[in-house]
């Protein structure tokens, strides 16, 4: 089939849900795509900030051979098996979690984080312990407790009514965070580094001042990593970089940004589903057995895959890669001599591009660029390709998108 007959055919046959990129895709190896005409990519979206080994990772497909020659790709949650149990003490080990619950995506490990979250209301302040406090251009996922807690109307009004009980305050701004704050708030739910929603990195007065008004209403804080997380803003949880900052920091392992919750999923298991929850002790004390589940969660497969990824982004060398090569491209794009670019932030290899145009109309030119990146929002380009992008593509990156910013 050529390019044009699996487009036709994907039209005829899949929900028209997704606005695709005009070609197929046949292979990548490192940070570069390759369609099935032979035109080569280098891909600054990696699956939507998934892909952080790139393509073709050697030691990702081991990985999953060694977990193949088991024959156990799956076994269900009836039943114990060592790569599950590896995994959860791993992610306890590298953050400040006691306990991890798996489930296999973004938006489902969010669902997770609010039951457990009212479950842990409940049990500390009654039956009206119950709500949700997220903020202005989060997002947290499709599913309808996480639409819930995404404010944007084009993708909550289709599909009202929501899940009851989500209030909002403004990004970034602790007094707004502060006056929708009570007594029946059980969650606060935050972005550490926003992504859909444009790129913004929260302040750190900010996320300390969230830790606080959620220790002062026996609330729980709730990290939503499942972009920023798993090593992208050059610290394996987007909370240590706010620790390694300085303000906060206590020790080695704990800091006063740490989250109760904190939601991954994207990267974590080198492009394989999965997501993951985790939590302090007093969180899971909670939920009881029974209380909550899912067939194909933490499997034999993904599980032994994700070790292997959580092992290698966690090496403190590969972390601080990540942040000098962050800081490269950053740099390169502020250079960049363009009328259109009106701000470059973000943290690590996350970083937005604002524009005063459409973000669509720079990511067709990257296109025939060879370059693939996605927006976020209207107006702003993002970038997050893989983690292990080199700096000699880097600086490729930078002169594609350079040409790819000049009108036509
Ligand atoms: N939370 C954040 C911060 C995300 O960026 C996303 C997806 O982009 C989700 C949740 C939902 O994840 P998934 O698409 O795996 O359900």
């Amino acid at each position: 089939m050529n390019a044009q007959e699996v487009i036709q055919l994907e039209q005829q046959h899949v929900l028209g849900v997704y606005a695709r990129a005009p070609f197929v895709l046949e292979r990548g190896e490192g940070s570069t795509l390759y369609d099935t005409e032979g035109r080569a990519y280098l891909d600054c979206v990696a699956g939507i900030a998934v892909n952080a080994l790139g393509y073709n990772d050697p030691g990702v497909l081991q990985a999953m051979q060694e977990a193949m020659a088991t024959g156990l790709l799956h076994v269900s949650n009836l039943y114990h098996t060592a790569p599950h149990a590896r995994l959860a003490a791993l992610l306890c080990e590298t953050s400040f979690a006691d306990k991890v619950h798996f489930c296999n995506s973004g938006a489902e490990a969010n669902e997770g984080a609010f039951k457990f979250a009212r479950r842990y209301g409940r049990a500390h302040g009654g039956e009206e312990k119950v709500e949700i406090l997220a903020f202005t251009n989060a997002f947290h996922g499709r599913t309808m407790g996480a639409l819930a807690a995404t404010p944007r109307p084009k993708y909550q009004d289709p599909f009202k009514p929501l899940m009851p009980g989500v209030r909002f305050a403004e990004f970034n701004d602790l007094e707004s965070a502060r006056r929708q704050m009570d007594e029946r708030v059980c969650a606060i739910i935050v972005e550490p580094v926003q992504g859909e929603g444009g790129v913004h990195p929260a302040t750190p007065e900010f996320l300390a001042g969230l830790r606080a008004l959620a220790d002062a209403y026996d609330a729980l804080l709730i990290y939503d990593e499942v972009q920023c997380g798993v090593g992208r803003t050059g610290s394996l949880w987007a909370y240590q970089g706010y620790c390694k900052q300085g303000n906060g920091a206590i020790d080695e392992k704990g800091c006063a940004f740490e989250p109760d919750i904190l939601t991954a999923a994207k990267p974590l298991a080198g492009g394989l589903p999965i997501g993951a929850i985790l939590m302090r002790q007093r969180v899971a004390e909670v939920m009881q057995k029974g209380d909550h589940g899912s067939t194909f969660a933490g499997g034999p497969l993904v599980t032994h895959v994700a070790h292997h990824v959580v092992s290698r982004i966690s090496q403190p060398d590969f972390l601080a890669a990540v942040e000098a090569k962050g800081k490269l491209l950053r740099d390169l794009i502020e250079e960049i001599n363009s009328p259109h670019i009106r701000e470059v932030r973000g943290k690590g290899l996350m970083i937005g591009v604002e524009l005063d145009i459409e973000a669509a109309e720079v990511i067709q030119r990257g296109y025939k660029e060879g370059l693939i990146l996605v927006n976020a929002g209207t107006n702003v380009l993002r970038l997050v390709p893989p983690l292990v992008i080199t700096e000699a593509e880097i600086h490729e990156v930078v002169e594609r998108l350079t040409r790819a910013l000049q009108p036509a």
